[in-house]
């Protein structure tokens, strides 16, 4: 069920079941690399519960479009919400339909600059109310269900997932080579804020746009991408979430502690 397509009245006894399953989907508004389309880590969420949907029994609530970007405000087209902003979305999010008895929730997460904000709002939920809270994020799970799935910002993981999601919006043909301007010779960029030093790799909080200039940096490069390992991908994803929200229903909410 979608929570938009519903009545209030045809809501209330869902929201009232304690088995029911809420499920969030959430990104970001944001650059994505040379080809990733802005709303990269919103699109690939509602696909993803779009498809669960239809697979599962849960209500599913409109997208959160928007998130956390400070650290990609300098490219065009970002639209950055800020962390307490962010924090009082999901405490609304969270608290409105718990008010009406929803126990269950489950967020769908394109962008891990959201993650601190869905986390402090979450806890509050659980502590006040005895909720289950959980975070799903896709591109983090998806290199731990087949190691060849990296995971990078707006490079081959995320434009092989729209690929598949949003095929009409990637075009590699007008992809530049990723240039990387390395902070000296000692410290590589792995990832956007990450840089390896001496064996280890060490976060670097900084806007990204002076070292990675065209955004996307990662595991690989953005033209590494194909249709099959978005299709792979995004077909293990659906599978595992539908699955991991079957079993989540089933926790006895008594089981909550630290209440
Ligand atoms: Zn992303």
């Amino acid at each position: 069920m979608k929570l938009a397509h519903l009545s209030w009245r045809k809501a209330e006894p869902v929201l009232n079941n304690p088995d029911t399953v809420v499920v969030i989907p959430i990104g970001s508004t944001e650059q994505h690399g040379p080809v990733g389309p802005l709303g990269t880590d919103w699109l690939i969420p509602e696909w993803i519960t779009n498809e669960m949907e239809k697979r599962t029994d849960i209500l599913v609530t409109p997208v959160i479009p928007f998130g956390v970007a400070t650290h990609h405000t300098s490219f065009p087209g970002t639209i950055d919400m800020g962390l307490e902003t962010l924090i009082a979305v999901m405490r609304g999010v969270f608290t409105n339909l718990a008010k009406h008895g929803a126990r269950r929730f489950v967020v769908v997460n394109g962008h891990g600059g959201n993650d601190p904000a869905i986390e402090k709002a979450g806890l509050e939920i659980a502590r006040e109310t005895g909720a289950l809270v959980a975070l799903l994020n896709w591109w983090s799970i998806a290199p731990q269900l087949n190691k060849a799935w990296t995971t990078g910002h707006g490079d081959a993981q995320e434009v092989a997932a729209m690929m598949h999601v949003h095929p009409e919006l990637v075009d590699l043909a007008d992809c530049p080579k990723t240039v990387v301007n390395e902070l000296s010779e000692d410290f590589a960029f792995t990832h956007l804020s990450a840089i390896r030093y001496k064996g280890a790799v060490v976060k670097l909080v900084r806007d990204l746009k002076r070292g990675i200039p065209q955004g996307g940096f990662g595991g690989l490069a953005s033209e590494n991408a194909t249709a099959q390992w978005g299709a792979d991908m995004m077909t293990a994803i659906v599978d595992y979430f539908s699955a991991f929200v079957e079993d989540f229903r089933k926790v006895p909410l008594d089981r909550i502690e630290d209440r």
